[in-house]
């Protein structure tokens, strides 16, 4: 009910307990963020993360965006603990092979800096006007060769959390989970509850009033967070938020794991996740400490779960020949790529996997999770009567957000040149791409990417990213020329710049170790907190 400017809003019904459902990656972080967000208020709420003891955590997730450096930082997680016991190394971006044409020569990067200067110059559309001969990255910013060179995004002096170039992670799903898990009960005074969920009661306007678990356990709350993964046991209860499916923009529903140890232990590390286009999907490959992390995700309809298998297991013949493949155990992961249309509704959110998942194409599950988790712990309600205007805002916040994570990746397939199979084939039809991402791309025949094409400040996908991948995969615009007059206004800076760019490439390039010698010695320091 709309009310008078300075009426005062009754305290009712005020959020004190908040349980979450769910001790994966999502659990964790929305229970610690929460807590962390509010231990120093007159009267922190109680956080409850409950967990069945019987049902495995998914234990993939492997690769994450710098914001999990600012996550960990909130919660006030020390980086030596990930470092050494969840063998995290450092992730600079994505190198992608394959992916405009069949074979190794068809490669980019999408780092993570953006482009320099990018608050006040759009770099691409100079490079354009030089004919792009050097790789986009190269030419924008100096990360591009600190990752060629398989080296680390800072110095053995710089600080935890701080960097030279910057950088996310690759870390092991289940140790994460497992440091979270320790951190936030023995820090953030997060009470852990093991059991299975049994029964969910409802109050009379459907709001969820109390969980009963197996042991026999009754928790009641003023806020629930669905956190249970695929099984999405409180939010799937709900009509309004049932799945949007968007199989029909992105194939891939089907993903086979496999966790492959180093043949020599001290084997270079590249700094990024590579991502290598395979004929009916792709293949991560995720370095970690002491073995990567390797998988296959590919479109049912397009391959059969046999020659997916012979996929991956011909990729990993072919990067690490002297891997035994009997060893391996491949894990075959449905799902059905979509998320909720409502992710909040009355007192249950639905954080993580529950409120939906697509392919892992450039990793945005986690950077999902902490946008959603950093909401709800920043816009806590007060009471049920705000929580009704919370939940619609964090509601549109997601859809927004699924919405570009849906066109960002349709982008990636959409500008492929690749005719080689059917999946290709359908996956480049232009009847398959969202109307928001054919608008931007017949726009960007006239001007690069920029900030009116991401113009959100809490955009998932900076335009940057756009602008990486768009080039990487050799996109060239057809109706540019109209813009000479501006480009040549601003020459002489961009000539600077490129010149700032390349020395600092190179100050980089001799000063930088290399990820694996930098993870070797911070990994190795005795007494680092
Ligand atoms: C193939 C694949 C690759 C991926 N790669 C990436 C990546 O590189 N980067 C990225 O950001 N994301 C990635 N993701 C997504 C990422 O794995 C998930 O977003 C993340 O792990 C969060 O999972 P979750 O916590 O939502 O669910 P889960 O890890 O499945 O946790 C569910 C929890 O619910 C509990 N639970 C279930 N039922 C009950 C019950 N009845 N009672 C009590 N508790 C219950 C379980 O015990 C468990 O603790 C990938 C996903 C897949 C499938």
């Amino acid at each position: 009910m709309p009310r008078a400017p300075g009426e005062t809003v009754a305290v009712q019904s005020a959020v004190r307990t908040i349980v979450v459902v769910g001790g994966g990656t999502a659990g964790w972080i929305t229970a610690s963020l929460v807590a962390a967000q509010h231990r120093d208020s007159a009267e922190p709420p109680e956080v409850v993360l409950v967990e069945s003891p019987d049902i495995p955590i998914i234990g993939v997730g492997e690769g994450t965006w710098p914001s999990m450096r600012m996550t960990l930082q909130k919660i006030g997680l020390p980086e030596a603990d990930l470092l050494r016991q969840c063998e995290a190394s450092f992730k600079q971006g994505t190198r992608f092979t394959g992916w405009s044409r069949p074979g190794e020569a068809s490669q980019y990067v999408h780092p993570f800096s953006l482009p320099a200067e990018y608050a006040t110059l759009n770099l691409a559309e100079h490079w354009l006007a030089t004919g792009g001969a050097v790789p986009f990255a190269d030419f924008a910013t100096p990360q591009a060769p600190v990752i060629a060179g398989g080296l680390a995004p800072k110095q053995l002096a710089t600080p935890e959390y701080a960097f030279n170039v910057n950088y996310g992670y690759h870390f092991d799903a289940g140790k994460f989970a497992r440091l979270l898990h320790r951190h936030a009960v023995t820090r953030l005074g997060i009470r852990y509850v093991p059991g299975n969920l049994q029964q969910v009661e409802h109050r009379e306007n459907g709001d969820i009033a109390a969980l009963v678990l197996d042991t026999g356990e009754r928790l009641a709350a003023d806020l629930f967070v669905d956190c249970t993964g695929q099984r999405a046991l409180l939010i799937g209860r709900y009509p309004e938020a049932g799945l949007v499916s968007v199989k029909h923009i992105l194939f891939n529903d089907t993903a086979i794991a496999a966790q492959v140890p180093y043949a020599d232990p001290g084997q270079p590390l590249p700094s990024v996740t590579c991502a290598t286009a395979a004929p009916s999907g792709w293949i991560w490959d995720i370095g970690l400490q002491t073995r990567r992390g390797v998988g296959h995700v590919y479109s049912s309809a397009h391959a059969s779960e046999a020659e997916a298998l012979a996929t991956v297991r011909d990729y990993v013949a072919r990067v690490s020949p002297r891997t035994d493949l009997e060893q391996l155990t491949f894990r075959r992961i449905p799902f059905e790529p979509g998320h909720r249309r409502q992710f909040w509704v009355g007192n249950c959110v639905a954080v993580g996997l529950s409120g939906g998942f697509i392919e892992p194409l450039e990793a945005s599950a986690l950077a999902l999770i902490e946008q959603s988790a950093s909401l709800i712990s920043h816009q806590l309600p007060v009471n049920r009567e705000t929580m009704t205007v919370v939940a619609r805002r964090f509601n549109e916040k997601m859809a927004y957000h699924w919405e570009r994570v849906v066109e960002f990746l349709k982008l990636h397939y959409v500008l492929s040149e690749r005719d080689d199979s059917e999946y290709w084939r359908a996956c480049r039809d232009p009847a398959t791409c969202p109307t928001s991402l054919r608008d931007k791309l017949l726009l960007w025949q006239q001007q690069a990417p920029w900030h009116d094409d991401a113009p959100r400040v809490d955009e998932l996908f900076p335009s940057a990213s756009y602008q990486y991948v768009l080039y990487g995969m050799g996109f060239r615009p057809a109706l540019m020329s109209a813009r000479g007059a501006a480009l040549h206004r601003d020459r002489e800076r961009v000539g600077r710049v490129v010149q700032a760019n390349a020395e600092k490439a190179r100050q980089m390039c001799s000063l930088l170790p290399t990820n694996r010698a930098l993870l070797d010695s911070l990994t190795q320091m005795r007494g680092v907190a």
